[in-house]
């Protein structure tokens, strides 16, 4: 790796929150953008991808997607010489929400430092190698977990910005309560062939950990941008705007909307909802089927568990 490319750190759009907010379309329409490479969720990729071979965006095997053996080939050689139980061992070691308190720290003890730059230097290798695949400026990575945020925040060769989604608890918790087929599932799968579904109380607990953990990171001085959710699908055009801006993109970007619908075209995201899959032209609304559907001692169980940030993102009624 020459010292030049060295010095140009990668832009990374890194998209954190709980999972079903919304972070897969927002990552689909970021992609539309001229410059702009989602991957999907990442932290996923040495699993589902290189592990299981499940099927990338673009509908190939992981290990049959020409994106994707480009980018094994820039950044090792070729995926046959990673060592998957080597990484996974290190990420063991660090990237868990265990380790948040040491790695929010100022200052890093030696052996943490040691451990997280081994790390983030593998991040660092495959976002170059993306970068120059691409020929992309800005990466989307939707991998949305605290604790890899967290790692990356200690690389200097990435220009990591933290796109923090959020969606009512409440509309989280019934999302999570679906039955709701993996696609991209083969036989042997380790994730399974659904998506994994949780408790309300549970995914109540997660909801606040990884918010709390986002404000947390933003107060170290990581640049964050917050996104609700519902504000995303009543003006998308708007979020999308004030998005591409954080990310450094000009201001008069073209997107991919007309009136309350939008165009998806191909993509390479590694891991992720279902969504990955549509192309064509998506309606966007707000699904709130959580009104309905979620029984009202679950609602206020969420709601009671997670009533300081429900009230700071402002999801109650003013008096209430
Ligand atoms: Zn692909």
């Amino acid at each position: 790796m020459s010292d030049k490319v060295r010095e140009i750190p990668i832009r990374v759009l890194f998209v954190g929150g709980l999972g079903r907010s919304g972070s897969t379309l927002l990552e689909r329409l970021l992609s539309e953008l001229p410059g702009v490479c989602g991957i999907g969720e990442v932290v996923h990729l040495w699993q589902r991808g290189l592990v299981d071979d499940e099927r990338c965006g673009c509908g190939a095997a992981f290990r049959q997607c020409p994106f994707w053996r480009n980018v094994g080939e820039a950044a090792f050689g070729g995926w046959v010489n990673f060592d998957v139980e080597e990484f996974r061992a290190l990420k063991e070691s660090i990237d868990r929400t265990r380790f948040v308190p040491a790695l929010a720290r100022a200052t890093a003890a030696d052996d943490t430092r040691r451990r997280v730059s081994a790390y983030d230097d593998v991040y660092r290798r495959l976002y170059e190698a993306v970068r120059n695949v691409s020929g992309c400026e800005v990466l989307v990575d939707s991998s949305k977990h605290i604790s890899l945020a967290f790692c990356l925040r200690w690389s200097e060769a990435i220009d990591l910005r933290v796109v923090h989604v959020v969606r009512d608890p409440r509309a989280v918790a019934y999302s999570w309560s679906k039955t709701v087929v993996r696609p991209e599932a083969v036989a042997g799968s380790a994730e399974g062939t659904h998506m994994a579904r949780w408790s309300p109380g549970k995914t109540a607990l997660y909801w606040n950990v990884q918010n709390l953990g986002f404000g947390l990171l933003a107060r170290r001085g990581v640049p964050t941008m917050r996104v609700r959710y519902e504000d995303f699908m009543r003006s998308p055009a708007a979020t999308l705007r004030e998005v591409a801006a954080f990310a450094g993109l000009g201001e008069t970007v073209p997107l991919p909307l007309s009136g309350e619908s939008a165009e998806l075209g191909p993509n390479h995201q590694v891991a992720g909802n279902p969504l990955r899959f549509r192309t064509g032209r998506i309606e966007l609304r707000v699904d709130d089927a959580w009104k309905s559907e979620l029984g009202a001692l679950r609602r206020y169980l969420v709601a009671g568990m997670t009533l300081p940030l429900l009230a700071r993102y402002g999801y109650l009624p003013a008096g209430s």
